[in-house]
């Protein structure tokens, strides 16, 4: 079957985390926690072209999330999606190369339970509990198919439970949820290291 939405968990857990959310035209990747180049190099090991790539949307500001997030927006030159507490609390713990504050040149301040376009893809990123200044989860929709992408959960809140259920019930009613160190859940079409949540 032809999924809409494809995802590619590049990396996750405490070392890293990275996934990249694909349509036919464009692609999304949440989280820079892993090196530029690592993060290039395993998109082009999953069949991910960089050159596909339109944002980079970013859960919160832990190091796990953030790591390579400065030389991938440079050298890729796209657009973060950000919110403004979660950029602030980057910021005053990121250094440039020179030393100063980092900063994101093409940043777009999003906020939770507001939608919003990435070329053909809709981003609907919702709170989550998290240690965090302003932590999300996603949901991505193209072409009619949604999955979502939450890690770090501590615990199940009904918010979060809604939005997997619909993009549970978007799939057609296949679901699996995936796990490493950290927790992270996620909607796709195809199996993935399945766990029960307890
Ligand atoms: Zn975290």
């Amino acid at each position: 079957m032809l999924m809409a939405v494809r995802m590619t968990v590049l990396a996750s857990g405490s070392r890293g985390n990275c996934t990249v959310l694909s349509s036919d035209n464009s692609s999304v990747l949440v989280d820079a926690g892993i090196s530029c180049r690592e993060t290039l190099k395993r998109m082009r090991g999953a069949g991910e072209d960089p050159q596909k790539l339109k944002a980079i949307v970013i859960s919160h500001e832990h190091n796990d999330h953030v790591a390579g997030l400065q030389v991938l927006a440079r050298k890729l030159q796209i657009p973060v999606y950000i919110t403004e507490a979660t950029y602030q609390s980057w910021r005053r713990s990121t250094k440039d190369p020179e030393g100063k504050p980092a900063k994101l040149e093409r940043r777009e301040h999003f906020q939770p339970g507001r939608s919003f376009m990435i070329a053909d893809i809709m981003v609907m990123p919702f709170t989550i509990p998290h240690d965090a200044a302003d932590p999300c989860g996603f949901t991505f929709k193209a072409s009619g198919v949604k999955v979502a992408v939450v890690t770090d959960l501590g615990y199940m809140p009904a918010n979060v439970k809604e939005n997997l259920e619909t993009a549970y019930r978007a799939l057609g009613g296949k679901m699996s949820l995936f796990q490493s160190a950290s927790v992270t859940l996620a909607l796709q079409d195809k199996p993935l290291q399945p766990i029960t949540l307890g």
